[in-house]
């Protein structure tokens, strides 16, 4: 079950974070793994070290996802380099805070133009690959933030990561007929390198408000990722998911600990 030796995934904000977690688990499991980013040296790092991670093929991409064009470009690099696209793991995204009262347009402008109409350009750039392949994957990064939760200062972040879901629905019905399931992943809060550098309390804070007593790690959505990709996978379309270790279901403190 869930082979996907040899298939071709292009997974956007590769470099570090959730996305190399993706991109590992991808890797480990014998796809031919594209790493896509806009930074050069730390896409040529993250392919590099992806490559030691299992048979398959590694490639480095610099794109931008928030220029179609630039999207456009990586999707016939990576066919060129692979000879197809199987699965697109749109992961790229920013998530700058910007309190309600003070965001400006261009706050506003950044953070739709990233994770929202960047989620859109990155799938229609690999709209014909994914089609040719005859059952084409398409997983999405979305969060809690938005979907389910708010966090104050991410009222424009948390208004682009339901608004992908909002894409995703219609986007579902088109591509049914393509064959291609789109589906999301919302993480609560996952241990990356950004959320790493903000100290033992802040971590230790964030995790007493989890029932599972931990952070998640980007190998969890990795791992839900690869199943969402698989062929096994095929009847589910349209979906969010979200892998928070239990974090949006408490309705009170007193909730994230029950007393036995
Ligand atoms: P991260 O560590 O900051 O990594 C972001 C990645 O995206 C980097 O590789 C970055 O590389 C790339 N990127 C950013 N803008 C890009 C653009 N315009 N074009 C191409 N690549 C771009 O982020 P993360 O925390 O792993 O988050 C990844 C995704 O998960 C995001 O969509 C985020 O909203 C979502 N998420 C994260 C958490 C969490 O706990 N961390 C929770 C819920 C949802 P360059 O800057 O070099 O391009």
């Amino acid at each position: 079950m869930f082979d996907l030796n040899g298939k071709s995934v292009v997974v956007t904000g590769a470099t570090k974070g959730i996305g190399y977690g993706i991109a590992e688990v991808f890797a480990v499991a014998g796809a031919n793994v594209a790493v896509v980013a806009r930074t050069a040296e730390e896409v040529a790092s993250a392919a590099g070290k992806l490559d030691a991670c299992g048979p398959g093929r590694t490639l480095g991409v610099c794109a931008d996802i928030a220029d179609p064009e630039s999207c456009r470009a990586m999707s016939a690099e990576v066919v060129a380099a692979f000879g197809g696209i199987d699965v697109l793991c749109s992961n790229a995204g920013i998530m700058p805070q910007a309190p309600l009262a003070t965001m400006t347009a261009a706050d506003l402008a950044a953070v739709l133009d990233v994770n929202l109409a960047g989620t859109i350009f990155a799938v229609q750039a690999c709209l014909a690959p994914l089609t040719a392949c005859g059952a084409g994957r398409i997983v999405l990064t979305s969060s809690i933030t938005g979907p389910i939760t708010g966090y104050p200062g991410w009222s424009h972040y948390g208004a682009s990561k339901a608004a992908q879901l909002g894409f995703m629905r219609t986007a579902a019905l088109e591509l049914a007929p393509r064959k291609i399931t789109i589906n999301a992943i919302l993480p609560g809060n996952i241990l990356t390198e950004g959320l790493a550098e903000m100290g033992e309390q802040y971590l230790a804070g964030r995790a007493a408000a989890i029932p599972a007593g931990t952070l998640g790690s980007p190998a969890d959505i990795g791992h839900l990722a690869a199943f969402l990709a698989s062929w096994e996978a095929g009847y589910i379309t349209g979906q969010a998911i979200a892998v928070d270790g239990g974090q949006t279901l408490p309705e009170s403190f007193d909730a994230v600990r029950p007393a036995e």
